[in-house]
């Protein structure tokens, strides 16, 4: 496994990779890797001659400078985890790479960034636009994967490549769960073991919902059960639990069984923001 810190040492593998007519996979991520990543390069083993993995806690995406600091990093075990998947490549940049000066474009996703993760988050999306469009031209993939635990980013980086025309095709992953459901995340491991516990709180008030609104209750009303369920739970704070057009990405106030929906929820479990969605119909 290649380990390569700038895009200039990638350049002559990319040439390669071309001339020999293999395509070639980008898994991006933030390191403290998990089965979800796995899932992602599995996919991109699978579909891709070569995959290359990049690491990399991207500064302008934290609208948290604290969350930011304590963003989980386990580089040694990462990359033994990656050589073990048979990964070709990881893509190990500084903050002095990616971002030679700070960046003063602005990317404007308009509506899709005004609701749930860009409302809670405000600036996230435009660090994500950035990042993912820096990693578009160095690595110049084939393919890239992403997870659908990250609905409302899969939303913009659609629009992202559509919107720039970006020559690379989407492929995204479903949310890999541990065994009681919660969805994995890096920053699981932040979590206490009271707080793990609590956690599981997020799957079970999609599950709940999802099952409430196929048997015909109204969203309304399933929505304010999710809403005192959190509020019953001490350390534990609602920041969002909506219905969404899984295409659109709008909110929905209605469940239509005739548009493919979605539930997103965010919350507070003690100090870390856990976020979550379930499709009801896709
Ligand atoms: P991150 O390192 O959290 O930025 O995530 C990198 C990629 O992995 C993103 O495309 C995420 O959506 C995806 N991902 C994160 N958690 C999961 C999961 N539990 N299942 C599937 N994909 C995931």
């Amino acid at each position: 496994m290649q380990v390569i810190p700038r895009p200039a040492q990638w350049q002559a593998i990319r040439l390669q990779l071309i001339h020999s007519d293999q395509t070639l996979g980008l898994v991006p991520t933030m390191g403290a890797l998990h089965q979800g990543h796995l899932d992602l390069v599995s996919r991109s083993l699978e579909k891709c001659d070569y995959t290359l993995v990049s690491i990399f806690v991207n500064p302008t995406q934290f609208n948290n400078p604290e969350d930011f600091a304590k963003y989980p990093q386990s580089l040694e075990q990462d990359l033994k985890l990656l050589e073990k998947a048979g990964v070709d490549a990881v893509f190990l940049p500084t903050v002095e790479t990616m971002y030679p000066s700070k960046p003063r474009i602005k990317l404007d996703f308009g509506s899709l960034e005004q609701i749930l993760e860009g409302a809670s988050r405000p600036g996230h999306f435009n660090g994500v636009g950035i990042i993912v469009s820096k990693l578009f031209h160095m690595i110049q993939p084939d393919i890239a994967f992403f997870g659908q635990k990250d609905l409302q980013q899969v939303a913009i980086i659609q629009s992202l490549v559509r919107e720039l025309s970006f020559p690379v095709q989407l492929e995204i992953v479903p949310t890999r769960r541990e065994l009681d459901g919660l969805a994995m995340s890096s920053r699981n491991r932040r979590l206490s073991e009271s707080e793990r516990k609590q956690a599981l709180l997020l799957y079970e008030s999609l599950s709940d919902a999802k099952d409430l609104l196929i048997k015909g209750h109204a969203w309304e009303k399933v929505k304010k059960s999710a809403e005192t369920l959190f509020e019953k739970e001490e350390g534990v704070t609602l920041d969002y639990f909506a219905l969404v057009d899984q295409e659109k990405f709008e909110l929905l106030d209605a469940y239509d069984p005739a548009k493919k929906s979605s539930l997103c929820i965010a919350a507070f479990v003690g100090e870390i923001r856990l976020i979550d969605n379930l499709p009801i119909n896709a």
